[in-house]
């Protein structure tokens, strides 16, 4: 097969590899140069014979209900400090973005649907900023024509939001964006973002256009104790004041969590689930008249069957290493249709075999026997 070196000592098809970001009207120049320079960048197309289901950093995931999570790709151009998946163009643990070619991930999307029945959300999200993604409207528009699929909601960090990408947005037939937004001080913002460029000025001009158009508006910033105590607040009335949640709640307020792969900012406190509802959501609640501890049912999210598992955590199967994984010392492995993370990974190619240790929602994580 031919193929070109990754960077990584990987090779990978010709047909699925490229390290350019297409230019777009939705790409920022400053972020994708920079995503090109620090990672190797995948194009998951149909001949590339990688599956959309089984991995978390692209393609479709199920976790038993009416909502399907879908992943164009997992770029980002931010660098925040407490990011959960040490994402953007700073971080010390990835080594690849991927993007997936829109007509495979709309098939996919289709044929789960089916399965899943009538009144399917669509979350189009990532572990990255799914605005990067070069057809994000065209995607949209897509996933609305397929029968069954009521709702597509959005999660952006909003910096690629502006007049022309709102409208193109609303036209697509998007009903949410979850806006990742954690602070109005502009000092604060900035050093949330983790890079120099951010402007609170334009996030905020762009959630009022948001929620003066047809989409409708939910403010989801992360609560980072000893950090923006002092903006949740300032972010709840902002959520109000402009016309945020016309059809869903208005804000959607995260508990910041240590994760292995992630990053904690200095002087975080980390709370407990109790403290996190009691002593912040709850009074922010009372204070505000505002519905802040929401559930999915606030969404209309049902349970829902969900895709059969392929593989039982212990079992050892043969995997064919098909691409690099996320992060370092990862590949991606395939069999039985599913993408298999396979960690601590030295093998590039060929096959290989290995024990899945996790099969938590279809995502499948294994390790070399
Ligand atoms: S928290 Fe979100 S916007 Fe920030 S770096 Fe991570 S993925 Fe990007």
């Amino acid at each position: 097969m031919s193929g070109r070196d990754t960077g990584s000592g990987q090779t990978v098809p010709d047909s699925f590899c490229h390290k350019n970001y297409p230019a777009t009207s939705f790409c920022d120049c400053r972020s994708t140069e920079a995503l090109a320079q620090t990672m190797t960048h995948l194009r998951i197309t149909k001949d590339s014979a990688i599956p959309l289901l089984g991995s978390i950093y692209f393609g479709v995931v199920d976790r038993g209900t009416s909502l399907l999570q879908v992943r164009p790709g997992c770029g980002c151009n931010l660098n925040c400090p407490f990011c959960s998946v040490d994402a953007g163009p700073a971080s010390t643990t990835r080594a690849t973005s991927y993007e997936v070619e829109r007509e495979y991930l709309v098939d996919y999307v289709r044929d789960i649907a089916q399965f899943k029945g009538d009144g399917v959300e669509c979350h189009i999200d990532s572990p990255g900023e799914p605005m990067i993604y070069p057809e994000i409207a065209e995607l949209i528009s897509d996933l609305k024509s397929i029968q069954g699929v009521s709702a597509i909601s959005l999660q952006t960090n909003g910096t690629l939001l502006n007049d022309h990408t709102i409208a193109a947005l609303e036209s697509a037939g998007l009903d949410r964006i979850n806006l990742s937004l954690h602070a109005l001080d502009p000092a604060i913002a900035q050093q949330l973002s983790g890079v120099p460029w951010f402007d609170i000025e334009k996030i905020t001009d762009a959630a009022r256009a948001v929620a003066a158009s047809t989409i409708d508006l939910l403010i989801a910033p992360v609560y980072l104790p000893n950090i923006n105590d002092a903006e949740i607040p300032k972010l709840i009335r902002f959520a109000q004041e402009i016309g945020a949640g016309k059809r869903f709640p208005p804000l959607g307020i995260q508990k910041f969590e240590r994760y292995k792969y992630g990053r904690t900012p200095k002087g975080v406190k980390v709370q407990s689930w109790w403290q996190f509802y009691n002593r912040s959501l709850k009074p922010w609640e009372k204070e505000f008249d505002c519905k802040l501890i929401i559930s999915p049912q606030d969404f209309g999210t049902e349970r829902r069957s969900m895709l059969p598992k392929v593989f039982h955590k212990g079992e050892k199967v043969t995997v064919e290493i098909r691409a690099p994984g996320w992060i370092r010392s990862e590949q991606l492995g395939v069999a039985r249709d599913r993408v298999v993370s396979v960690m601590g990974c030295l093998k590039t190619s060929g096959n290989l075999r290995v024990k899945i240790v996790s099969t938590k929602h279809g995502i499948y994580v294994a390790v070399p026997v």
